[in-house]
């Protein structure tokens, strides 16, 4: 993934979120020396930031191919130079991942909040209330042993205080 290291990772990991989540580290550690570096890990966070949201699109994933290519090739230094290879080794193999971000606006591991909704299962649901009383926001309405509970997703703010508290695993994602 980046310069050198292995790590092992299974299909619950997304690998746009990953790529995003070892770009933030070289966009805290550039020095800001060279422009390549200094703005090119900006641009490309900026652009992982829109396709995770659920905001990007297919001209963004080749925008970031592009800064990717030019940061690799243009920065001073081993930081700059391998600061994209998580963005390149992703989108080589990868990239219908990131396609499925900005065209089905989906992220299959249900890891990118934009992307991501809960719900309770009504089937599964022991109206219990737990969930309704770890809710923020009070998103979650029903009624104690009569009516199965279930999400306005409208007001959820997807902090995951449910899926955590469900015994029953009746809180989902899709
Ligand atoms: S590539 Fe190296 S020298 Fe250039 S800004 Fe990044 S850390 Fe600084
Ligand atoms: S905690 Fe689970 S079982 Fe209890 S009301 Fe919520 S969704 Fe239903
Ligand atoms: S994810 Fe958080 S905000 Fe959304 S319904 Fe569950 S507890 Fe409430």
């Amino acid at each position: 993934m980046g310069s050198g290291g292995m790590i092992v990772m299974d299909e619950d990991t997304c690998m746009v979120d990953i790529a995003k989540f070892f770009l933030e580290f070289t966009v805290d550690e550039s020095c800001g020396k060279c422009s390549p570096c200094r703005i090119g890990t900006k641009r490309m966070y900026e652009l992982l930031t829109k396709i995770t949201d659920g905001t990007g699109t297919l001209e963004d994933i080749d925008a970031l191919e592009e800064v990717a290519l030019s940061l690799k090739n243009g920065s001073l230094c081993a930081l700059g130079q391998t600061a994209a290879n998580p963005i390149l080794s992703t989108l080589k193999h990868f990239r219908e991942e990131y396609v499925e971000h900005v065209v089905d606006k989906k992220c299959r591991c249900h890891v990118c909040k934009g992307l991501t909704e809960f719900y309770i299962d009504p089937e599964i649901c022991k109206k219990c209330s737990l969930c309704a009383k770890k809710c923020p926001v009070n998103a979650i309405t029903g009624e104690v042993g009569k009516v199965a509970y279930s999400i306005d997703t409208t007001k959820c703010i997807k902090c995951g205080a449910c899926i955590e508290n469900c015994k029953f695993k009746a809180v989902k994602k899709r």
